[in-house]
C-alpha cells in the first residue's frame, strides 16, 4: 500500500464539535439497532452515517460471506456513481487482505488514506479482476478523497467492513485519524445491529421452514388420495414462494413420462404444455435424470414458449425425491427474480418429503389393488381357502371356508393346539390327530401336499370328509412366514369310493373261485394236449392263450383282493429267510412265455442273497415289475434283473429317488436291492410321481391292467420296511428298484 500523508492540508479546517458527532452517531446507531430486516438495515446504514457525520459524503458496506470466504459489497450510498457503476460495485467482492477494505478486515483495525490521485490510488494494488472494477468506479469519483475503512466487529468476530469517504474538497473537514475511535464504536454498534438482524432473519426463516414443513406434513397425512395430496401440497408450496405459479408433475416410470398432477395459477396453454410430456421432451429432463434442482430463466428452445407468452421469465424445477428415486418434479414459474427468490434450503427438504409421500401413496394404491385382486380370486374359489401366519394363527379365510366349517366367523386368534378339538378332526381311521398331523402344521414345516383326507365332525355329530391341500408361504429369503391350506368336502366321493371298493372286494371274491377252477382245468387240458403224441398245434395255441388270459384275470382279481385286505388291515406277512436270487430266477422262468422274443437276463454276484421277507409278496412284487417291463417295452427289447447289496453309504443315493415318503430300510444293516431295467419308452417325471398311486395308469399305454401292481408293490415294501422307486428318462427305458433290509449278507 502506498504511504500517504495522514494529515492533508485541507483537513485542517474548523471542526464540528466531537461531542455533537458522537451524539448524532449514537442516534444513528440506536435507530439501526431497532431495525430487524437485514436488507433494510444494510440499505440505510451508509446514509445514516452520511447524515450523522458532515465529514462523510458516501460509503460502501462490505459484508463477509462465510460460504464464499469473500467480502461482498452489500450496500452503497452517497457516491456519485451512475447506475452501471453502482451495479458493478454491488456485484463485486474482495478477499481478506485485498485492497484497503480487505486489509482492514484482515487486521481488524481501521485504516485511513487520503489521496489526490483517485480511489484507485487509495485502495492500492489489487488482483486484475478487481482492479478493472475499481478502475471503473475510480473514474466516477473525485481524484481528491479520504477513504476510511472500519471493521464491523461483534465480539471477536469481524462480519464486514464499513468503507467511508470524504469526497473532493470538503466544506467542513475530512475524516481524520482522530475520528477513527468514534467510528469504530459506531461500527461495532452497527455490526451488532446487523448480526441481530441476521439472526432474527435466520430465526424467521427457520420458523417459516418449520411452518412450511408442518403444513406439508399435515397435507400429506390428511390427503385422501394422490390427486388430493398433490393439490394440497402445491397449495402449501406456492404459499412459500410469493408471486409464483406452478405445477406438480408426477413421473410415470413405465412410460418415462411426466403427468400433470396438479397446477395452480397457470393458463390453459401453460397447463397443456405440461400435460403427459415424455421425459426426453420435457424442459426439466435433467431434473428427472440427475435428481438435482434447476433454477434458471425460461427458454424458448427448452419448450417453455407458452410460459414466456404469459410474460413469465424465470423457473425453478425441484425433484420430488423418494430416497434415490425421482417420483416427480415441482415446477415453479414467475418473474426474472424467481430463481433467486426460490429458497432452495427450504424447498429441497420439502420436496423430499413430498417425494416419499407420493411414492408411499403409489405403493399403497398398488398393494391395495393387488390385495383386491387376490381377495376376488380367493372369495370366488369354491374350495375353502385359509391362510395362517408363521405361528399358525389364522389370518384370512374365504366365504367357502366358513361355509364348509359351518362357522359364522373364523376364530382368528386360535392356536394350532386348539384346532383338533375345535374342529373335531380325526384321520380316516377315526384316530384323533396329533399336532404335527394338522394340515397347517404340515405346511408350516415346509411340506407341500394334496388330497390329505381328514374327518371333521359337526356339532350335531355329522361327519364330513375333507380333502386338504397345503403349502408353506415363503418370504423372499426362503423362510416360512405362513401357510395356505385349501380344502373341499369329499364326503360324497369318499362314500362312493368306499362303495366301489366294497363292490370290487365282493366281486373279486366271488370271481376268484370260478376263475381259479377255469385256470386249473385250462392248465390241465394244455398239459394233456402237449403230452399227446399227435398234439393239435391249434388246440395247444388256443389252450395256451386261454391259460395266459385266465392267469392274467386271476392276477387282477388277486390284486383287488389284496387291496381290500390291506384296507381292512387283514394282510399279514409270513416272514422267513428267502433267497432272492432263486426267487428272481423262478419269476423270470415263469415270465418267459409272456416275454416272447424279449431277452430276460439275471445279473447277480452270487447264487444266494438271503433276506427275511414274505416270499409270496416279494414274488408278487418281482412278477409285477418284470411283467411291467415286458408289457411296456418293445417286442425285441431286453429286460435285465440285477441283484446286489447296497453299501450303507449308497443308501442316501437311492433315497433321492424315493417316491412318496417311504422310510428307508431301517437299522444299520445293508439292503438287498433288486432293479428291473427295460428298454421301453420311459416315463415322464410328472407321471413318475403318480405311478405308485392306487389305480393310476398312464393313459397312453394300451396294455391291460388295473393300475394296482405298483400300488401293491409299494404297500408290500412299506410292510417290509423296505422301499421302492423308479428312475426313468423318457424315450430311454426305466428302472424300477426295490430295497429290502438284509439280515444275511451275499453268500
Ligand atoms: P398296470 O400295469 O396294471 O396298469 P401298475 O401299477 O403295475 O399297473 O403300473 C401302473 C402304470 O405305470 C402302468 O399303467 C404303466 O402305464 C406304468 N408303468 C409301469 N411299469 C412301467 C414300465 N416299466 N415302463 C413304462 N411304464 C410303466
Amino acid at each position: 500500500m502506498p504511504q500517504k500523508p495522514k494529515h492533508p492540508a485541507w483537513a485542517r479546517r474548523p471542526r464540528s464539535s466531537a461531542a455533537a458527532q458522537v451524539m448524532s452517531l449514537f442516534k444513528a446507531s440506536s435507530s439501526l439497532v431497532a431495525m430487524l430486516d437485514p436488507e433494510q438495515l444494510l440499505a440505510t446504514l451508509v446514509s445514516r452515517v452520511v447524515e450523522a457525520l458532515p465529514a462523510v459524503q458516501g460509503g460502501t458496506l462490505w459484508i463477509y460471506d462465510l460460504r464464499s470466504g469473500r467480502l461482498r459489497a452489500s450496500a452503497t450510498g452517497g457516491l456519485p456513481l451512475d447506475g452501471a457503476a453502482r451495479r458493478v460495485l454491488l456485484a463485486s467482492s474482495l478477499r481478506s487482505g485485498e485492497g484497503l477494505v480487505g486489509q482492514s478486515f484482515q487486521r481488524g483495525e481501521p485504516q485511513i488514506v487520503e489521496t489526490r490521485l483517485g480511489y484507485r490510488d487509495a485502495v492500492g494494488p489489487l488482483p486484475p479482476t478487481s482492479a478493472a472494477i475499481i478502475q471503473q468506479i475510480s473514474a466516477q469519483l473525485p481524484r481528491r478523497l479520504v477513504c476510511a475503512c472500519v471493521p464491523l466487529r461483534v465480539g471477536t468476530e469481524i462480519i464486514g467492513v464499513l468503507e467511508l469517504f470524504t469526497l473532493g474538497d470538503p466544506a467542513n473537514r475530512p475524516i481524520e485519524i482522530s475520528d477513527l475511535p468514534v467510528l469504530q464504536t459506531f461500527a461495532n454498534l452497527a455490526a451488532s445491529a446487523i448480526k441481530n438482524a441476521q439472526l432474527y432473519d435466520e430465526a424467521q426463516r427457520s420458523e417459516r421452514r418449520l411452518k412450511a414443513f408442518d403444513a406439508v406434513v399435515t397435507a400429506i397425512s390428511t390427503a385422501a388420495d394422490l390427486t388430493d395430496l398433490v393439490r394440497s401440497i402445491l397449495d402449501v408450496v406456492l404459499g412459500l414462494v410469493p408471486g409464483a405459479t406452478g405445477a406438480l408433475l408426477l413421473l410415470d416410470p413405465a412410460h418415462d413420462r411426466l403427468d400433470l398432477g396438479a397446477q395452480q395459477g397457470l393458463t390453459r396453454a401453460c397447463a397443456n404444455a405440461l400435460h403427459g410430456v415424455p421425459v426426453t421432451e420435457s424442459p426439466c429432463e435433467e431434473v428427472v435424470r440427475f435428481g438435482q434442482p434447476m433454477l434458471r430463466s425460461l427458454l424458448e428452445e427448452r419448450g417453455e414458449g407458452a410460459f414466456l407468452a404469459e410474460d413469465l421469465a424465470g423457473c425453478a424445477y425441484f425433484p420430488l425425491l423418494a430416497g434415490g428415486t425421482v417420483a416427480g418434479v415441482l415446477a415453479l414459474y414467475g418473474d426474472a427474480n424467481l430463481p433467486a427468490r426460490a429458497d432452495r434450503e427450504m424447498l429441497l427438504p420439502i420436496c423430499n418429503q413430498v417425494g416419499f409421500a407420493v411414492a408411499n401413496v403409489r405403493l399403497y394404491a398398488d398393494s391395495t389393488s393387488e390385495r383386491r385382486k387376490l381377495n376376488t380370486v380367493v372369495t370366488s374359489i369354491a374350495e375353502g381357502v385359509v391362510l395362517c401366519d408363521g405361528r399358525g394363527r389364522l389370518t384370512l379365510a374365504n366365504e367357502a371356508a366358513l361355509a364348509l366349517l359351518r362357522l359364522d366367523s373364523l376364530p382368528f386368534e386360535q392356536r394350532l393346539a386348539e384346532m383338533p378339538d375345535f374342529y373335531r378332526m380325526r384321520d380316516l381311521d377315526g384316530q384323533r390327530l396329533t399336532l404335527d398331523q394338522l394340515p397347517f402344521a404340515r405346511a408350516l414345516v415346509g411340506e407341500i401336499f394334496q388330497g390329505y383326507r381328514l374327518i371333521l365332525s359337526g356339532s350335531s355329530g355329522d361327519e364330513t370328509v375333507m380333502s386338504f391341500s397345503g403349502a408353506p408361504a415363503r418370504a423372499d429369503d426362503g423362510t416360512i412366514e405362513g401357510a395356505v391350506v385349501v380344502f373341499r368336502d369329499v364326503t360324497a366321493s369318499q362314500k362312493l369310493e368306499r362303495a366301489k371298493d366294497e363292490f370290487l372286494a365282493v366281486a373279486a371274491h366271488e370271481l376268484r373261485s370260478p376263475l381259479a377252477a377255469v385256470r386249473n382245468y385250462a392248465d390241465l387240458l394244455l398239459r394233456r394236449e402237449q403230452q399227446r403224441s399227435q398234439a393239435d398245434s391249434r388246440d395247444v395255441r388256443g389252450l395256451t392263450i386261454l391259460t395266459q388270459q385266465v392267469s392274467h384275470m386271476l392276477r387282477m382279481v388277486d390284486n383287488l383282493l389284496d387291496v381290500s385286505r390291506i384296507d381292512a388291515g387283514q394282510l399279514d406277512l409270513q416272514i422267513q429267510p428267502v433267497n432272492l436270487v432263486a426267487l428272481a430266477t423262478q419269476v423270470i422262468d415263469q415270465q418267459r412265455l409272456a416275454a416272447g422274443m424279449r431277452d430276460l437276463l439275471l445279473e447277480s454276484a452270487g447264487d444266494e442273497l438271503i433276506v427275511h421277507c414274505d416270499s409270496l409278496r416279494i414274488h408278487q412284487v418281482m412278477t409285477n415289475l418284470i411283467g411291467n417291463a415286458i408289457k411296456y417295452s418293445p417286442d425285441a427289447g431286453r429286460v435285465t434283473v440285477r441283484l446286489r447289496v447296497a453299501a450303507s453309504d449308497e443308501r442316501r443315493g437311492f433315497g433321492d429317488y424315493l417316491m412318496g415318503d417311504d422310510a428307508m430300510p431301517s437299522g444299520g444293516a445293508p439292503a438287498a436291492v433288486v432293479a428291473v431295467t427295460d428298454e421301453g419308452n420311459g416315463i415322464s417325471l410328472e407321471q413318475q410321481v403318480k405311478l405308485f398311486q392306487r389305480f393310476y395308469r398312464v393313459r397312453s399305454h394300451r396294455a391291460e391292467g388295473l393300475g394296482l401292481g405298483l400300488y401293491l408293490s409299494r404297500q408290500f415294501m412299506q410292510m417290509h420296511r423296505g422301499t421302492i422307486w423308479v428312475e426313468s428318462v423318457e424315450g430311454a427305458g426305466s428302472t424300477f428298484s426295490f430295497a429290502l433290509p438284509m439280515t444275511t449278507g451275499m453268500a
